[in-house]
């Protein structure tokens, strides 16, 4: 679980990335200006800080020469798809960027990713009776190790990491085979219906009429 601090002027956005971060198991905090920011970081530390470009009063470059996060990483929200904005960004020492509009599981991805950086403690999580090291790669069921293969562990990490949130059989594809892969979306499903055997997650791996599947969690 992280802290995450979204600065962020449009409540539309704000609000569906901190719907997204609460689903996959983070807590957020808005901020609509940039001038609210300084005041916010006296109470609240976040892990993360998600900073929009044009702000209120004071822009995102504008907070990060203050170098108000220190030590923070930051990942910015950029509404144009514009290489002068990404290279500034990250001249100024942010971890990343974000072009503006995104899909969600990218959004996460490089919020998992930043984080993973900056806290590179060991990732863990255990859902029933199955407890999965993701550096180790190790999964285990009633502490007996289970055996999958690196397509089935991708997935499951892509699913974990997307919990809660509906995915297509395409964005798993994407996702789990990488963008570079032209296989049958039947491929999906069978290795949904592995994973789901494996680790007794019958209940947990929901399929999505029409779409895909949802790790529920
Ligand atoms: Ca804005």
């Amino acid at each position: 679980m992280a802290n995450v601090l979204i600065v962020e002027d449009e409540k539309a956005i704000s609000d569906l990335i901190l719907m997204n971060l609460r689903l996959v198991g983070h807590e957020g905090r808005q901020v609509f200006d940039g001038n609210e920011v300084s005041e916010v970081l006296r109470e609240f530390q976040p892990d993360l800080v998600l900073l929009d470009v044009m702000l209120p009063y004071k822009d995102g470059f504008s907070l990060m020469e203050q170098k108000i996060f220190d030590g923070i990483p930051v990942i910015f929200l950029t509404a144009k798809d514009s290489v002068i904005d990404k290279v500034k960004g990250l001249k100024l020492g942010a971890d990343d960027y974000i072009v503006k509009p995104f899909e969600t599981v990218e959004l996460l991805a490089r919020v998992e990713a930043v984080l993973r950086r900056a806290k590179p403690t060991e990732r863990y999580i255990s859902i029933d009776n199955v407890s999965i090291h993701f550096d180790k790669r190790e999964v285990t069921l009633n502490n007996k190790t289970v055996d999958l293969t690196n397509r089935e562990f991708e997935l499951l990490e892509v699913l974990i990491n997307n919990r809660n949130i509906a995915l297509s059989r395409d964005k798993l594809l994407d996702l789990a085979w990488g963008y570079d892969y032209f296989g049958d979306t039947r491929t999906v499903d069978v290795h949904i219906t592995k994973l789901r055997k494996k680790l007794e997650f019958e209940n947990r791996i929901k399929t999505i009429f029409k779409l895909g599947y949802r790790l529920e969690v």
